[in-house]
C-alpha cells in the first residue's frame, strides 16, 4: 500500500503533474464584519496562490482555501495577528490525491466492454467516460442516442446523451455535470444518472411517464478539457483551457460566461482568478455550445447544472437581488427536492435564490437559462460539505447520485406536471 502510494507520487512528479505536497485546507468562519471582510481580502493577495474552494458567503459561513506549502505559515500568522482562527480541514492534500489516484489505478481494468460491468463506485478517464457512453447507446439504440453540440478549446467532441421514447422535438429536461472540472463527484453522478435512466424507464412509474411526456438531455463531461487537465495535470484545475490574450493565465470559469449580468460583480476581470468571466459572454466554446443548443432545441422545460460541493440547491438569480417572478414556486419545489434527497441517507441541504443563499455571482448558467425563459432552472451543489470537498472519496459516489437522483425526479416531475 505505502510502496504504491509513493510509486502513484513518483509517477505524477515525472509526468509534470502538478503536486499539492504539504498543502492544507483550512477553514475560516468569519463571526464579525471585521473578519469577513479581512477573508475577502485575502482573495486578492495573488502572491499567496491561494485557492479558494469555498468563497466568502457571509457570517458564520465557511470559507475553505488550500494554502500552498510556502504560504501556510505566512497566511496562518496573518491570520492569528488578526485575532482570525481557523481550522484545518485538510492536512495534506497530497495525501488525498495519492490515494484517489492509487483508487483509481487499482480499478481500472481497461476500456469497459458493457455498462452492466462498469464500476460506478470509481472515478474514470475521459476516455473511460466516452466509451461508456458509447455502449449505452450500443444497448439501448431506442432509447439512447449521442449528440455532439460543439467542440471544445482543445478541439474534444462535446457529447450529449439523449434519452427519448420517440417523438419530434419533445419538451425536455437539460442536465449537466461537469462544467468546473474538479468537481469529479458530478461527472461520476452524470455516468450514474446515465444508467440509472435506461435502467428504470419502463419499471420506475415516475421516470417511465416523465419519459413519455419529455426527453432528457445529458452531457456528462461540459468541460472536456478542463476534465483531462485535473486528470494528467493538475487535480485542482476549475476552469476552462482557453488562452487568455495579453496573461500568461489559462481558462475562463465557464459559469461566470453565460449572458446575464455578464461581468457584473461576482465575477473576475482577472484572467488569473477562478472566476474570470472571459473576454465576452459567450466566449467559452463549451458554454457557447450549450446556448445555441438551447436555443435552436426551443422547448427546454427545465435546466440543472450539477456542481460540488456544501450540499446546496439553488435557484436564480445570482447576478441581481431581485427575485425572479417564480420565486416561491420555485423554492417550493426545492424544498420538496431537498427533502427527497435527504431521505435516503439523511444528507443535510440548504436551498434558496443563489445571491441570497451563496453570494452575489453574475454570469452563471441558470440565471441564463431562466431569463430564455426556462422556468425550472436549479444548480446543485453535491457532497459534501467540506471534509474532502473536491476529493470526495469514490465510495461516495453512487450514494451520492442516488440521493440526487430522487432530488432531479421531484423537479422532473413537478416540469411535467405543470406544462408552460
Ligand atoms: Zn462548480
Amino acid at each position: 500500500m505505502r510502496a504504491l502510494v509513493l510509486l502513484a507520487a513518483l509517477v505524477a512528479v515525472a509526468a509534470g503533474t502538478e503536486t499539492f505536497i504539504g498543502h492544507q485546507v483550512l477553514r475560516i468562519v468569519p463571526t464579525n464584519d471585521e473578519e469577513l471582510q479581512k477573508v475577502r481580502e485575502l482573495q486578492d493577495l495573488e502572491e499567496l496562490q491561494l485557492d479558494f474552494w469555498l468563497s466568502p458567503r457571509g457570517l458564520g459561513h465557511p470559507v475553505d482555501v488550500r494554502v500552498p506549502f510556502p504560504s501556510l505559515q505566512p497566511l496562518k500568522a496573518h491570520l492569528e495577528s488578526n485575532g482570525i482562527s481557523y481550522s484545518i480541514m485538510i492536512e495534506d492534500v497530497q495525501a488525498l490525491v495519492d490515494h484517489e489516484r492509487m483508487e483509481m489505478l487499482r480499478g481500472r481494468r481497461g476500456l469497459p466492454l458493457s455498462t452492466n460491468t462498469f464500476d460506478y463506485a470509481t472515478y474514470h478517464s475521459l476516455d473511460e467516460i466516452y466509451a461508456f457512453m458509447d455502449l449505452l447507446v450500443a444497448e439501448n439504440p431506442n432509447l439512447v442516442s449521442k449528440l455532439e453540440i460543439g467542440r471544445s478549446t482543445e478541439n474534444r467532441p462535446l457529447y450529449v446523451l439523449k434519452f427519448s421514447k420517440g417523438g419530434t422535438n419533445r419538451p425536455a429536461i437539460w442536465i449537466d455535470t461537469g462544467i468546473h472540472s474538479r468537481e469529479w463527484v458530478t461527472q461520476a453522478s452524470g455516468v450514474w444518472f446515465a444508467k440509472k435512466i435506461v435502467q428504470d424507464h419502463e419499471n420506475d412509474e415516475g421516470l417511465a411517464s416523465i419519459l413519455d411526456k419529455m426527453d432528457i438531455f445529458l452531457e456528462i463531461v461540459t468541460n472536456p478539457d478542463g476534465f483531462a487537465f485535473t486528470q494528467t495535470q493538475n487535480r485542482m484545475w476549475r476552469k476552462t483551457r482557453s488562452k487568455n490574450s495579453g496573461s500568461i493565465c489559462v481558462g475562463v470559469d465557464p459559469n461566470r460566461n453565460w449572458d446575464a449580468g455578464f461581468g457584473g460583480s461576482g465575477a473576475s476581470a482577472n484572467p488569473c482568478s477562478e472566476t474570470y468571466h472571459g473576454p465576452y459572454a459567450n466566449s467559452e466554446p463549451e458554454v457557447k455550445s450549450i446556448v445555441d443548443f438551447v436555443k435552436s432545441h426551443g422547448n427546454i422545460k427545465a435546466f440543472i447544472s450539477i456542481h460540488s460541493y456544501s450540499q446546496l440547491l439553488l435557484y436564480p438569480y445570482g447576478y441581481t437581488t431581485t427575485p425572479v417572478p417564480d420565486q416561491k414556486e420555485l423554492h417550493e419545489i426545492s424544498k420538496k427536492a431537498v427533502a427527497a434527497l435527504s431521505s435516503l441517507y439523511g444528507t443535510n441541504y440548504e436551498y434558496g435564490s443563489i445571491i441570497t443563499t451563496i453570494y452575489k455571482a453574475s454570469g452563471g448558467t441558470i440565471d441564463w437559462t431562466y431569463n430564455q425563459g426556462i422556468k425550472y432552472s436549479f444548480t446543485f451543489e453535491l457532497r459534501d460539505t467540506g471534509r474532502y470537498g473536491f476529493l470526495l472519496p469514490a465510495k461516495q459516489i453512487i450514494p451520492t447520485a442516488q440521493e440526487t437522483w430522487l432530488a432531479l425526479k421531484v423537479i422532473m416531475q413537478h416540469t411535467v406536471d405543470h406544462p408552460y
